[in-house]
């Protein structure tokens, strides 16, 4: 005889899996829908903080009433695995995924159908529900292939990401500012985790990405002598100039043990949807984002997580907000920096 307890399971398993292949699955009047965040690579912090974020959404249970078809609609949240910023972006357009992790330039260019986004209109109906943290450039190098600064990458055997990261545009844009072409290096466009082992070996001599710090993929390259490359303060304003939401920025010393301060760009990762999703869920989204329980998630989860506060969810937001992220913070101004709305 199976147990009640088994019998549960193996109900709990057969939703998932029709949710996952039907994207919502009816139950009668109830029906499941799926709330997919798009992330970045395993390595990376996207990654473990979407998927700390899709499961605060979960535990928040967050159901719509549609009341001219008499249901209930309620939301599981996953995060899923990516190319990074503009890949969530293409997603969230094509309808592949509900939200995603974005850095601000990238949200903006997509915005404004510029840039990597120059021939896609249709990137402009994205939306932020909320900043999260300001991501940092990290450009990682062996120790032994002395690379004191950018220019000393000339030559080396370098993984500069993805194309679908935010990390290879930015990277583009860094190579330019030290006037340097992307053949004046060696590179190769992988995500962090397939560059480890070739890191380790000495077939790569380091990786580039824009990311929340520590990440995993340079933790696990303590021990192997690895050095951070600094970008100097003046090529840092520079960018900024022409890419205003890329401004200067430091990693902090010891983030990685043993690592001095390292001056380099920043920039936020927001929390984007597609502007026609309902508002009473985004509304719930963003109040299941910034609640107690999600906020405690995050901060036992990840070191990145304890900086996801309401007191910055306004900063660096490059786009406008969804209608339901803004009704939320508009009512709860106390806790947010209202004077940042727009
Ligand atoms: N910001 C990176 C990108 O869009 C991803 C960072 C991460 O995975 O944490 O490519």
């Amino acid at each position: 005889m199976m147990s009640f307890q088994t019998i549960k399971q193996m109900v709990f398993l057969v939703i998932i899996f029709a949710v996952v292949l039907n994207f919502h699955i009816a139950f009668g009047s109830e029906d499941i829908n799926l709330f997919r965040i798009g992330t970045g690579g395993k390595s990376g912090v996207y990654y473990p903080i979407g998927k700390i974020i899709a499961q605060g959404i979960s535990n928040s249970s967050i159901s719509i009433e549609k009341n001219e078809e008499k249901t209930t609609s309620t939301y599981l949240s996953f995060a899923q695995n990516s190319g990074g910023s503009v890949d969530n972006v293409q997603g969230i357009i094509a309808g592949e995924i509900e939200a995603g992790l974005v850095q601000a330039d990238v949200a903006s260019w997509a915005f404004r159908a510029a840039h990597v986004f120059k021939e896609n209109s249709k990137a402009q109906d994205i939306r932020a529900i909320a900043s999260l943290y300001p991501e940092k450039f990290q450009i990682v190098t062996r120790r032994d292939a002395k690379v004191g600064n950018v220019d000393d990458l000339r030559g080396k055997h370098i993984s500069i990401d993805e194309l679908g990261s935010g990390t290879l545009a930015v990277m583009r844009i860094v190579l330019e500012a030290h006037g340097l072409r992307e053949t004046d290096l060696k590179p190769v466009y992988l995500k962090p985790v397939f560059t480890h082992d070739k890191i380790v070996s000495g077939e790569l001599q380091g990786f580039v990405m824009m990311a929340g710090a520590p990440m995993e993929a340079v933790s696990q390259l303590l021990n192997n002598g690895i050095s951070l490359v600094p970008i100097a303060p003046a090529i840092a304003s520079q960018i900024k100039t022409k890419y205003p939401y890329l401004v200067p920025g430091k990693i902090a010393a010891n983030i990685y043990p043993g690592i001095p301060e390292t001056p380099t760009i920043q920039v936020h990762a927001l929390l984007v949807v597609h502007k026609a999703m309902d508002n009473e869920l985004v509304y719930k989204i963003t109040a299941a984002l910034w609640g107690k329980q999600t906020l405690s998630l995050l901060k036992a989860g990840h070191p990145q997580g304890k900086s996801i506060m309401p007191n910055t969810a306004l900063t660096g937001v490059s786009i406008p907000l969804h209608p339901g992220a803004k009704k939320y913070y508009q009512q709860h101004v106390d806790r947010f920096n209202a004077s940042q709305l727009k």
